[in-house]
């Protein structure tokens, strides 16, 4: 099989069964050098399994699974040079910090000197220099996140994986955590794989991100491009929020048209990146509420580009959200459509007030729906 010695980390055509239960699907990826990845998926989509292979803890039933070129298959966990951070950090409570991340170094017979120097290294690189006699319990939650990071990083792995290492922490520390890990990842040149359930924890730190569905990868791409060029249905209703609508191309060119929704509206569409949408298809649509605006009957609340899509409705209520608050209006069918509005503070709509919803096409993503030809 040919290797390319430029990825830390490859997985090919990964697979892992349970049974006559497939947990990873045919998994194929590569992490360039010193980035950060993260696999974004919901609750029981295979993440775990998928980590716990790189690690060593379970053997795949298919595919191969390379750490800078070389099968790791059938290498233990701790002969591969790979460590993971557990959600619960699985720190030694009896030990202080610097024995806590002394401990992989003396299993791996390095001199007293030697581990000295560098346990005082890596906390100094974590800007933690002077907790090395702390016992755990005095350390703050990010603290010991940073010490889970710095035991790992101490070994000097080809690869760090993170399994929801956030997970427990209050949402105050878990934001500022973010940062930081992404800062780390930085400072360590390392690569990190990061799983989490949680898309804006993946699509702040991550260079690139995989998102994961029913055992299968459903894009991998930047935050960037997933969130504006989502290649997948599942891909735009999972990241960022979205109104969808169900329905019925009308007329198409291949590349955009008009759909009766379910719900009676005409609506002007545009098909999604790499997909031909053709008459009588059934389809998704998907418009994420920065795209809709309100307009009342007297002006505009919110900007945007020119709209060939519009639906009369009552604001049901108002989500205030600092700047950016949005606004939940019931159409005259009963849905309820979200639309993010930049509140000026004396002029704001009010529940109860009668406006009109417009969106231009272009921001109407459009997948062919699940099944349809
Ligand atoms: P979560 O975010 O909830 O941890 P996940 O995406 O990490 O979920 P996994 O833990 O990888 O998902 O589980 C994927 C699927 O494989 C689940 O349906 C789970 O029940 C199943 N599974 C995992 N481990 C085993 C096992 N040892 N035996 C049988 N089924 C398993």
């Amino acid at each position: 099989m040919t290797t390319s010695p430029m990825f830390d980390l490859e997985c090919i055509n990964i697979a892992k069964s349970f049974g006559a239960f497939r947990a990873v699907k045919d998994v194929s990826f590569n992490i360039p050098s010193g980035s950060f990845f993260s696999i974004l998926g919901p609750s029981g989509c295979g993440k775990t399994t998928l980590m716990r292979m790189i690690a060593g803890f379970e053997e795949p039933t298919g595919g191969d699974i390379q750490i800078k070129g070389k099968s790791v298959l059938g290498t233990p966990p701790n002969k591969r040079n790979v460590k993971m951070v557990f959600q619960h950090l699985a720190l030694f409570p009896m030990m202080n910090v610097f024995e806590n991340i002394a401990y992989g170094l003396r299993c791996n017979g390095v001199s007293n000197s030697e581990i000295k120097k560098k346990v005082h290294d890596v906390l100094e690189r974590i800007a933690l220099p002077d907790v090395a006699e702390r016992e755990i319990h005095q350390l703050s939650g990010g603290q010991k996140q940073r010490i889970a990071i710095a035991r790992c990083m101490v070994l000097d792995p080809d690869v760090l994986l993170l399994d929801e290492p956030l997970g427990a922490l209050d949402l105050k520390l878990r934001e500022q955590m973010k940062i930081e890990l992404k800062l780390l990842q930085h400072q360590f040149n390392t690569t990190f794989v990061y799983i989490t359930h949680d898309q804006s924890e993946a699509l702040v730190m991550s260079d690139n991100v995989a998102i994961m569905n029913q055992g299968r990868f459903e894009q991998i791409g930047t935050p960037q491009e997933l969130y504006h060029r989502p290649s997948t249905a599942f891909v735009a209703g999972f990241v960022g929020d979205s109104n969808r609508w169900s329905g019925k191309v009308k007329t198409s060119d291949g590349s955009g048209g008009k759909v009766a929704t379910e719900q009676g509206l005409e609506m002007a569409f545009t098909a999604a990146h790499g997909e031909t949408i053709r008459e009588g298809t059934e389809v998704d649509i998907f418009v994420r509420p920065e795209f809709i605006h309100t307009v009342r009957k007297t002006g505009s609340v919110g900007t945007g580009e020119a709209a060939d899509n519009s639906m009369d409705g009552v604001v049901d209520s108002l989500l205030f959200n600092g700047a950016n608050s949005r606004v939940l209006v019931r159409s005259a069918k009963g849905e309820l459509i979200e639309a993010d509005v930049t509140l000026t503070g004396n002029d704001d709509v009010k529940p109860g007030e009668e406006v009109s919803l417009v969106w231009s096409s272009k921001q109407a993503m459009c997948f062919a729906a699940q099944g349809a030809s």
